[in-house]
């Protein structure tokens, strides 16, 4: 018998979970793709975040609804105007690894006020950043059900 209390053993567990065990399938879209044809993208896969890749599938930039929406109430068309031009871009996308601590990325969504961020794996020695997958606040949420329920894996 360890001695710990349950809200040791808890917090020990929490500490534990690694980004790899609730990410989410990544949507991309190529950075010369339309502001229109990303609006059509986030409908038809029902995701609220996509990220901007570009011809190497390398990490680019970053749309919320919010861009979008900004974009759509602005007086350009929407479907000649590049998604490269609103995109929030690098280098100042918040990201993770695989193998990052859940709850590191979960004080990331909150200081940065963002939903989601994408989980990214260096390829090309580092001059490339291929996305892997996707965290948002609804993976975070599984995580404290997860732990209601005692189904951690
Ligand atoms: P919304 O804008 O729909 O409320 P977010 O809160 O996620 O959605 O996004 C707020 C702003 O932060 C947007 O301009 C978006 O481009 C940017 N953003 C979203 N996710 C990230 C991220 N992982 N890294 C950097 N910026 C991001």
């Amino acid at each position: 018998y360890t001695g710990k209390t349950g809200s040791q053993l808890l917090t020990e567990k929490v500490k534990k979970i690694t980004v790899q065990q609730y990410q989410s399938i990544p949507v991309v879209v190529n950075e010369s793709s339309s502001v229109y044809d990303a609006i059509v993208t986030m409908f038809l896969e029902d995701v609220g975040t996509l990220f901007v890749v570009d011809q190497n599938s390398s990490l680019m930039g970053v749309l919320s609804r919010k861009d979008l929406l900004r974009a759509s109430i602005g007086s350009q068309k929407i479907e000649t105007m590049p998604v490269n031009i609103i995109m929030t871009r690098m280098p100042n996308i918040t990201m993770c690894q695989k193998d990052d601590l859940i709850i590191d990325v979960a004080n990331k969504l909150i200081d940065k006020q963002i939903d989601a961020l994408p989980v990214v794996r260096e390829f090309d020695k580092g001059s490339g950043l291929e996305v892997i997958g996707r965290l948002t606040k609804t993976n975070i949420t599984k995580v404290l059900v997860d732990l209601a329920n005692d189904d951690l894996i």
